[in-house]
């Protein structure tokens, strides 16, 4: 079987490493010929995304998948009438738009700040007026990392707002919520409809990507992580999504609020690599072929750390214990994601030790 995969950065590549053992074959559809995952299949696609490109990377797989939600979801109904493609498109439309996602929380009951479509600056007044301040005001496409959104802390703020966001215009301003640290659970629904979650994951941030993320998150109470497995079942089964999705959520200490959903495999995941019994990654790709799903139980407390803008030694993060270096082939470029790093040990407490270590050694610098 030949898996084709829309994009062809590290989560592509991290797709077909975990299917070639399965004998699987893999094509990427990518305009860059230097993508991350161009030494692992065959490559198409060009900067200007021409029908010729499409329909020559249709010819060359059985069975297709994508790892970012920016695509076209006319591409994939194209691809839809002739080959299967998971997820479907209702996943997709879903999280490339805040407002569908929205009314997705509301309509299945899943707690998330509260919310206002803003369509001209009299709704941003009245929203600010309704959900006081701070208000989160988002782009409804195409944001990822923190970009397109902006926090109003006072009135002088509305103004400011519309004239960075308002050309954007339908855009969410949403409640500022107070919350105690981010989590976020990753799952996969597979054809025959199971699903299975990873435990929820602790996501720590440093200048709004994402630094690294453990697991299980620690001292997180049953309630909220039988919370997190609800809330994402539900959005599966809505959907009927097949395959990996992501609920990044907050948790306030009382509960959890949802945030976004990805319909992918996630960064808060890659730790399953080597800390749970099937990775995220193979968890896909055997729902989008077809296969039984494994199991997503941990091996132990894992964590994923993040290799942003520089590289580090190698040799340096190897002879740390229980350290695995996943490097994409990218070069090197502030802000951009280069690889990641994961760690395991017996407790979380010896950890958090191994995390500092990591720390230590690595030239970006991480929010500990
Ligand atoms: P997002 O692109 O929605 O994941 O937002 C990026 C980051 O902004 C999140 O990881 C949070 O740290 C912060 N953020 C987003 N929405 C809110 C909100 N409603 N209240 C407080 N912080 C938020």
């Amino acid at each position: 079987m030949r898996v084709g995969v829309f994009g062809g950065g590290q989560l592509g590549r991290m797709m077909a490493l975990a299917g070639y053992p399965f004998n699987l074959r893999f094509s990427f559809y990518d305009a860059l010929p230097d993508c991350p995952s161009a030494p692992l299949g065959d490559l198409y696609g060009d900067e200007s995304g021409s029908p010729e490109s499409l329909d020559a990377f249709l010819a060359s797989a059985d069975v297709f998948t994508y790892e970012f939600e920016n695509i076209s979801t006319a591409w994939v109904e194209r691809i839809a009438r002739h080959k299967p493609v998971y997820p479907g498109v209702r996943s997709l439309a879903v999280s490339q738009n805040r407002l569908n996602e929205k009314a997705l929380f509301d309509r299945l009951s899943i707690p998330a700040a509260p919310w206002r479509r803003i369509d001209s600056l009299e709704a941003l007044q009245q929203a600010v007026a309704e959900l006081g301040m701070p208000l989160v005001i988002k782009t409804v496409t195409g944001g990822y990392d923190g970009k397109g959104q902006f926090v109003i802390r006072s009135t002088d703020d509305i103004a400011r707002a519309w004239t960075d966001l308002g050309a954007a215009c339908p855009l969410l301003a949403e409640a500022f919520v107070r919350f105690q640290r981010e989590l976020s659970i990753v799952a996969v629904r597979g054809q025959d409809g199971e699903i299975r979650c990873y435990p929820p994951a602790w996501n720590v941030h440093h200048q709004g990507i994402l630094s690294h993320s453990v697991v299980p998150a620690p001292d997180i109470s049953e309630a909220s992580a039988r919370q997190a497995d609800a809330y994402i079942r539900a959005i599966l089964e809505d959907l009927q999504h097949v395959g990996v999705m992501t609920l990044e959520m907050f948790d306030t200490g009382s509960g959890l609020v949802a945030n976004e959903t990805a319909p992918r495999v996630h960064n808060s995941g890659h730790w399953s690599i080597e800390g749970a019994i099937c990775s995220q990654f193979e968890n896909h790709i055997r729902a989008v072929a077809g296969l039984p799903l494994g199991s997503t139980d941990p091996l132990r407390p894992s964590a994923m750390i993040n290799i942003i803008g520089r590289h580090p030694e190698t040799a340096a993060i190897l002879a740390i214990p229980e350290t695995h270096l996943h490097l994409y082939g990218k070069t090197e470029r502030p802000g951009r994601k280069l690889g990641h790093i994961t760690v395991t040990a017996p407790t979380h407490i010896q950890l958090m030790d191994r995390i500092k270590v990591i720390a230590a050694v690595l030239p970006n610098r991480m929010a500990l």
